[in-house]
């Protein structure tokens, strides 16, 4: 497929009228063709307005239509083949295996919203029957239904440029609640994004939804960003980035006449707790499961585990003296662009200049431009506790090891650490004790919690949380992985004293779709009418 630089503006390929941006092969630095003209003010109008028109409709589509919809971008995603493998390789460096296993991810995932979808689990129906005879005072019948919030925003995310971009896990849980979806388009992969793009729209050609239901623009700056979230038509927006890029969205958002939600993931350190016991018992397997963690893919997950706590002594030397065995021997990897590339070389010089930090260990440097040389520094807790920037998150293989003199020093570091995506605590049947009594401020801190296990590696399933607390994402209410990620888009409404023919369907006294409901308090059967 000939790629044409092209936006998406509902069913039309038209060429944008402002600056364009191209890719950037990080591992030669090589401009790659087309250019991508960014959308005028006009053009991100035009988007809005088609979403806007398509919205009713949209979110009235049969539980089975919308599904198919889902399943429909899936193949068409599978039909882009090699092609698609091979521009997202060249944009971002990504080695093909682990693009391959991202383009699994990202058609499973949307296979996965199609089966949330016709369960419709989530419409949540709840029915208060009326109560006719109460006294003092009559009740009225109440049936509250979720609908979809809107048009959404979604911007696509560099590190996962398959499974968090343009049908990624954000658009797929706002097309799964009912919102068309406009995605802006990141800027290191247009090419990736432009097929993929494609295989959305022929998907909604094919299921003759309204074209409106999806458009894809791309910008060399920030003004397409920053004129979608203010939109009046947009009422939500997805976000994967920087804490400064979620943070400016965010104010756009608040700044509107009507303001709306913005779900920005953004960043986190994923503290790794080695408890004594574990720490004593498997120092060695524990450094190789740690420097594995660190090093996958550069270090560009947002999980990486970015922060280590332990308490000093022979235990934690030996793990130490294993990690610094291991990390030299890790390859310096392609980073995936050179933005992200010189952000992560100056949190490294910063620890590197920090008097309060010390180098355990580094990896090999590689040659040529954007290689991720990997990182593994040490630091006392009370410097820890004292120096802000040493909680900052460095984007890339990098990590801080924070020894503790005793049990006190480690519940201080938990206290006083930032919102984050994951904790994970390294456990034996001897550590239980403390680590309860550290859970509680874990709980507080982190979306999700994990024993003897490593942070990278995120199941896309119903029980996931991937959120957490400020900075670690904006709303610590919600996820973004998973099939509760739907629940971001949606809204309650409840009907009072409708007749039954005027209801939505998932309402109706019958139950046609066969729902879960609470029907006056008890949960009832599917099967069961009223
Ligand atoms: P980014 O700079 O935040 O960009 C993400 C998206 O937001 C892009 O579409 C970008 O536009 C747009 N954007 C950025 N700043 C904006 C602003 N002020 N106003 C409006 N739109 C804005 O993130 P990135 O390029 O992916 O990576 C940069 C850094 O983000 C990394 O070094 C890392 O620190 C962090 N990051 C964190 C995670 C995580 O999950 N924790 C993931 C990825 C990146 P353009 O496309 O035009 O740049």
């Amino acid at each position: 497929m000939t790629l044409t630089g092209n936006l998406l503006i509902g069913q039309q390929s038209v060429a944008g009228e402002r600056q364009s941006v191209h890719g950037i092969n990080p591992a030669t630095n090589q401009t790659l063709e087309p250019a991508y003209a960014g959308a005028s003010t006009e053009q991100v109008e035009q988007a809005c307005a088609l979403a806007w028109a398509a919205q009713d409709a949209y979110r009235e589509t049969s539980l089975a239509a919308r599904a198919e919809f889902l399943e429909c971008i899936a193949s068409h995603i599978e039909q882009l083949g090699d092609e698609l493998i091979e521009r997202a390789h060249a944009e971002t460096g990504l080695p093909h295996a682990r693009l391959q296993g991202e383009r699994g991810r990202t058609c499973q995932q949307l296979r996965l919203f199609a089966r949330t979808v016709r369960a419709g689990e989530w419409l949540d129906v709840r029915v208060d029957t009326a109560h006719p005879q109460r006294q003092p005072l009559p009740r009225s019948d109440l049936r509250q239904r979720q609908i979809a919030l809107g048009p959404v925003a979604v911007f696509g995310a560099s590190n996962f440029p398959l499974a968090f971009s343009v049908a990624g896990g954000d658009t797929a849980s706002a097309l799964a609640a009912g919102c068309p979806v406009i995605v802006k388009a990141h800027s290191a992969h247009p090419g990736t994004s432009e097929l993929v793009g494609r295989a959305v729209a022929r998907a909604i050609k094919d299921c003759a939804l309204p074209e409106g239901v999806f458009s894809l623009l791309f910008d060399s700056g920030y003004q397409v960003g920053i004129a979608l979230v203010s939109d009046w038509r947009i009422k939500a927006a997805g976000f994967t980035g920087s804490r400064t890029g979620g943070l400016a969205l965010m104010q756009a958002a608040q700044a509107r006449l009507e303001p709306i939600p913005v779900y920005a993931e953004m960043s986190s350190i994923n503290p790794v707790l080695l408890f004594p016991a574990a720490l004593h018992n498997r120092a060695q397997a524990l450094a190789e499961g740690f420097v594995a963690s660190l090093t996958l893919g550069a270090g560009q997950f947002c999980t990486n585990p970015g922060l280590l706590v332990a308490q000093k002594g022979p235990a934690l030397d030996a793990f130490l003296r294993a990690v610094t065995e291991l990390i030299p021997h890790s390859t310096a990897q392609t980073m995936l662009t050179p933005g992200i590339f010189s952000a992560y070389a100056a949190g490294v010089t910063a620890l590197q200049d920090n008097p309060r930090a010390r180098t355990v260990a580094a990896g090999q440097s590689g040659a040529g431009p954007n290689r991720c040389q990997a990182h593994v520094f040490i630091t006392d807790a009370v410097d820890f506790l004292a120096d802000h920037r040493l909680h900052a998150e460095t984007f890339g293989a990098a990590s801080l090891v924070v020894q503790c003199s005793n049990n006190e020093e480690i519940r201080q570091v938990c206290e006083h650490l930032e919102g984050q995506l994951t904790a994970t605590l390294h456990v034996d049947d001897a550590d239980l004790a403390l680590a309860r009594t550290l859970l509680p401020s874990l709980e507080r801190k982190a979306g999700r919690l994990l024993v003897n296990g490593w942070p990278t590696g995120v199941e896309v399933c119903d029980a996931m949380v991937h959120g957490g607390p400020y900075p670690a994402t904006s709303d610590a209410r919600t996820t973004s992985v998973g099939t509760a990620a739907i629940q971001r888009f949606l809204r309650p409404v409840c009907y009072q004293d409708f007749p039954d023919k005027l209801l939505p369907t998932a309402l109706q006294k019958t139950n046609p779709l066969h729902l879960h409901r609470l029907l006056d308090g008890q949960r009832e059967d599917a099967s069961h009418g009223e």
